[in-house]
């Protein structure tokens, strides 16, 4: 039987996160034997996520927990600065933790809300034994990030940036097998870190060496993801609209 696919969405509130969640909906309700984990970054569900899942088909699973301020992301701050989506991350690895088994069959894939998906990739993440690998476009600043692969083997990285990252790869890059979740129940993320090692760090800690990784898409040749980043929609008439209309008018 086809292994459950745990996929774990964090997402906010914003103008265009209605969008973002649709897209991402209409990929997953094409593939079969998923769950989706959704976690908002928010001290409450809004009405907008929780009307949104309740009218989806997909299976999913709702979940929130509010970055503290201290974390967020100011405007002023370099985009690479503060790590997004930490604590919805860890809220969702603690939910499987908690409500599946350490012997049931299951596949974990950290999918942001915002990122671009080929069907093809959740086929070739069905079958991880341990954790699988695979290119990712448009990440850390070049066409694309992806591991080197000899002999079948992840040998390195092609990447530029921090090179010496153990796992030089993208949140979109990496699926692992939920046994060793429940193996390793100390593994989660931190808001110690900087964006761009989040991946490497989280990673490090299942103990594994380059061998265990499972290169998928076509050996690491194949751009199967993209790290898409949506433009911020700016909406500079409203505040004229309202005082032309009223604020209840339209
Ligand atoms: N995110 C969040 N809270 C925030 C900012 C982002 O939960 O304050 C989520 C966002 O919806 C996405 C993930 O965290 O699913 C990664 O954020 P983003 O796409 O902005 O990061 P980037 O791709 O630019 O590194
Ligand atoms: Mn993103």
């Amino acid at each position: 039987s086809l292994s459950i696919i745990y996929v774990i969405t964090p997402t906010y509130a914003r103008l265009e996160q209605k969008a973002e969640l649709t897209r991402l909906s209409h990929t997953l309700l094409h593939v079969p034997n998923i769950h989706w984990i959704v976690i908002e970054d928010s001290p409450e569900k809004t009405v907008l996520v929780q009307n949104f899942l309740n009218r989806t088909r997909i299976h999913s699973t709702h979940l929130y927990v509010a970055t503290p301020s201290e974390y967020k992301m100011k405007r002023t701050d370099p985009h690479s600065l503060k790590p997004r989506g930490v604590l919805q991350r860890n809220a969702a690895l603690d939910w499987l933790r908690e409500n599946t088994s350490p012997y049931d069959d299951g596949v974990v894939y950290f999918a942001d809300d915002d990122n671009a998906y080929s069907l093809q990739l959740f086929e070739e993440m069905r079958n991880t034994t341990k954790v699988s690998i695979w290119p990712v476009g448009l990440a850390a600043a070049l066409r694309y990030e992806r591991p080197k692969v000899t002999n079948g083997k992840v040998t390195g990285w092609y990447t530029y940036y921090k090179p010496d990252r153990p796992f030089a790869t993208d949140m979109a890059g990496f699926a692992i097998n939920l046994n060793l979740i429940h193996q390793h129940p100390e593994a989660k993320f931190s808001n110690i870190f900087a964006a761009g090692s989040q991946e490497s760090t989280f990673l490090t800690l299942f103990h594994l060496t380059l061998d265990d990784l499972e290169p998928k898409a076509n050996m690491c040749s194949e751009v199967l993801v993209w790290h898409t980043r949506t433009e911020k929609s700016k909406t500079p008439y409203e505040e004229a609209m309202v005082k032309l209309y009223g604020a209840d008018a339209y």
